[in-house]
C-alpha cells in the first residue's frame, strides 16, 4: 500500500470537502492553467471521479465566459 504513496502528492481538495462551483472563478483558475486549459490530475491531485466533476464545472465557466476558452 505504502508503494502506491511513496511520492507525495496533494490530496484531492473535493476529498477533502472543498467544493468546486463554475461561478467561482477563484477556484476554477486553480485547476486551469495561464491558456485556461485543465490542469492534469498529476497537477491537481484530485481523484478520477472528482477531476470529472472539475471538468465539468471547467467547461460551464467556459460556457458562461469566465474563463478563457482555448481549442
Ligand atoms: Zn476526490
Amino acid at each position: 500500500m505504502a508503494e502506491m504513496y511513496r511520492k507525495k502528492r496533494k490530496p484531492c481538495q473535493l476529498c477533502l470537502g472543498k467544493t468546486i462551483d463554475y461561478k467561482d472563478v477563484e477556484i476554477i483558475r486553480k485547476y486551469i492553467n495561464e491558456k485556461g486549459k485543465i490542469l492534469p490530475r498529476r497537477v491537481t491531485g484530485a481523484c478520477a471521479k472528482h477531476q470529472r466533476v472539475i471538468a465539468e464545472e471547467i467547461k460551464k465557466a467556459r460556457h458562461m465566459a469566465l474563463v478563457p476558452f482555448t481549442r
